[in-house]
C-alpha cells in the first residue's frame, strides 16, 4: 500500500509502501478506507504546535471512513462488507470474549437504560457493581418506573466497583410521593 508518513516534524511526508498485516490479531478489524482527511488536530502534530509528536513516525488521517474487508478472531459486531466510521478514540465497539474471566480491577458499567430497578441492580451485580442513589423523575415517553439516565456511561471501564446511580421514570408526581413512601 502506497502511503504518506509523517516522519519528522515540519518536513515534507515520506512517500514510501507499507505493508497490509497478512493476519489480523485478536480484536483486529482491516477495513479498505475509502474517505479520510487531515484535521486541524493532525496539521498541529505537523507543525509541532503542541511539542514533540510521541508517536513518530504515523500516518495522518485520523478520522475516516471504509468497508470491513478483513476481521480478527474475536471480532463480533462488524462483518466483511459492513460500512464503518473510523475514529482514534477508543470506543465500546469490540466485545471481547475472554475464557479465563475477566481480569481483577475490570468492572465494566452495563446499559440500564429502559430496565426497571430490579433488572438494573441484577445488571450491575453480574458486573460486579453496586446500585448507587435512585432519584426519580416524571418522564411520561418511557413505561413508568424504568430507567431514564444512570451516572456513568454505559461501557465504561473502571478499575475498583463503585455505585452507578440512576433515575428512573414516574408518571407523575404522586408515585415519586409513593415511592419515597415506600422507601
Ligand atoms: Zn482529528
Amino acid at each position: 500500500m502506497k502511503a504518506a508518513i509523517l516522519v519528522k516534524q515540519n518536513k515534507p511526508l515520506v512517500v514510501t509502501q507499507l505493508d497490509i498485516p497478512k493476519e489480523l490479531k485478536y480484536g483486529q478489524v482491516l477495513v479498505k478506507v475509502l474517505y479520510s482527511t487531515i484535521c486541524g488536530a493532525q496539521i498541529n502534530e505537523y507543525l509541532g504546535t503542541k511539542g514533540p509528536d510521541k508517536f513518530l513516525p504515523h500516518l495522518l488521517g485520523h478520522e475516516g471512513s471504509g468497508i470491513v474487508d478483513q476481521c480478527g478472531p474475536g471480532v463480533t459486531n462488524v462483518k466483511k462488507g459492513d460500512k464503518v466510521v473510523l475514529h482514534w478514540r477508543k470506543g465500546n465497539g469490540i466485545h471481547l470474549s475472554v475464557s479465563q474471566g475477566k481480569p481483577p480491577n475490570f468492572f465494566q458499567v452495563p446499559n440500564l437504560y429502559q430496565l426497571s430497578k430490579t433488572e438494573a441492580e441484577k445488571e450491575l451485580k453480574k458486573s460486579g457493581l453496586l446500585l448507587g442513589e435512585v432519584d426519580y423523575k416524571q418522564d411520561t415517553t418511557l413505561i413508568p418506573f424504568t430507567v431514564l439516565d444512570q451516572s456513568i456511561v454505559p461501557g465504561t471501564v473502571l478499575e475498583r466497583s463503585i455505585p452507578v446511580n440512576i433515575i428512573i421514570s414516574v408518571e407523575d408526581l404522586q408515585d415519586i410521593f409513593n415511592q419515597m413512601m415506600n422507601k
